[in-house]
């Protein structure tokens, strides 16, 4: 199947003011609802990882989930959720960084990568880049690497691809 940016683009529904004024949300649930788009999404995403050396697929909370675990499952990696604080049962590494919607945190079970090991890490959409930088953090307090990070939709006016590649981290999208 080609790979049509277009038909991709076409599903991700603008929300004005969610999840607070001034924010204009990229809702890509109606992409999620087209089996073909999606297939076209995870086949681009598998072409290009499908000969890459990298130990993990690491998938961020909620929507790099859906698309992370395919690729986990398709490539056969393990699979390490990045997840919003409070949600891993287990003994976690916490990392707080700013979005376009405020503070947080980010964590990710202390136990889950070791030295050496090498992460594509796997989101829906990059906009200031302050998610991806604070899991390649967490990455990196685990002794191990970023292999790339990758998403679906990139925001640039946002900066957060830019400042993913200053911080010496590759970052590829499908559609921007
Ligand atoms: P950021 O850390 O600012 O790059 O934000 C990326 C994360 O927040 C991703 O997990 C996105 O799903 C979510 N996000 C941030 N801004 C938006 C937006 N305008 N539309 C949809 N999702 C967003």
């Amino acid at each position: 199947m080609i790979f049509d940016e277009f038909s991709i683009k076409k599903l991700v529904r603008p929300v004005p003011d969610f999840p607070k004024p001034g924010v204009v949300f990229r809702d890509i649930t109606p992409l999620f609802q087209s089996p073909r788009a999606m297939r076209m999404v995870a086949d681009s995403l598998i072409q290009r990882y499908v000969e890459t050396e990298f130990s993990h697929i690491g998938a961020l909370d909620a929507r790099g989930f859906i698309i992370g675990s395919i690729l986990a499952y398709e490539l056969n990696k393990p699979l390490v959720l990045f997840r919003k604080q409070g949600k891993l049962p287990a003994q976690v590494l916490s990392q707080g960084y700013s979005t376009e919607y405020g503070e947080a945190f980010l964590e990710v079970h202390a136990d889950s990568l070791c030295e050496g090991d090498s992460v594509l890490l796997v989101d829906d959409l990059i906009a200031t880049g302050g998610t991806l930088l604070a899991a390649a953090q967490l990455v990196r307090r685990m002794n191990a690497r970023v292999h790339e990070v990758a998403a679906v939709i990139d925001l640039p006016e946002l900066g957060g691809s830019r400042k993913l590649q200053e911080a010496g981290i590759a970052a590829y999208t499908l559609t921007a």
